[in-house]
């Protein structure tokens, strides 16, 4: 219990040092981007205009395991999934995919935390081994990845299963299903 108790505490202490949803950072403005919750968009800013997405290793010493896939774009805000232009998003899921196979094999896991707990407003994508003790209920059976739902609250991760995809919503923070 005591456990729960200090994971929730720091869940809150966690909103409460970045709340993302108020990021006003434009690219057009660079001194709109040096907010420390800015820091992936400015290294989108880094990358090529024509590349689509990027992988950047989780810079997190505690998550040795762990990569991140992003868009190279910018999106307003907190840079949310259901936000994201459907094609697009297809597009970010497919390429996420194909770099969570490459590290992990059959084994892979991706997760997006929801933007009310994110500390960073850039869209990105966990990727990581993912934890079978994690396995829960809470999933819809998907075959394609064109129709992974894109939930307005809330994150969403993802795994393989034979015939498809496990896609687990219902919950803000979605990473601890995969390795650190
Ligand atoms: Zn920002
Ligand atoms: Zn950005
Ligand atoms: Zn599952």
């Amino acid at each position: 219990m005591a456990v729960i108790r200090f994971s929730l505490l720091l869940v809150f202490v966690l909103r409460l040092g970045a709340d993302v949803s108020k990021c006003a950072c434009d690219p057009a403005k660079p001194e709109t981007m040096e907010a420390r919750e800015c820091g992936l968009c400015r290294e989108a800013e880094r990358h090529p205009a024509g590349e689509e997405f990027f992988v950047l290793k989780d810079i997190n010493p505690r998550k040795p395991g762990r990569w991140l896939v992003l868009p190279r774009a910018h999106h307003p805000g907190p840079h949310a999934l259901h936000e994201m232009p459907k094609a697009e998003r297809d597009r970010l899921w497919r390429f996420a995919i194909a770099t969570a196979r490459e590290k992990f094999g059959a084994d892979w896991a991706l997760a997006y935390n929801g933007w009310k707990v994110r500390t960073q407003c850039h869209m990105h994508l966990h990727v990581g081994k993912f934890i079978r003790a994690a396995e829960n209920s809470n999933f819809k059976l998907v075959r394609r990845l064109e129709d992974f739902p894109a939930p307005a609250d809330g994150g969403v991760w993802i795994h393989p299963v034979p015939g498809g995809f496990h896609v687990h919503t219902g919950e803000e923070i979605m990473e601890t299903a995969l390795v650190r």
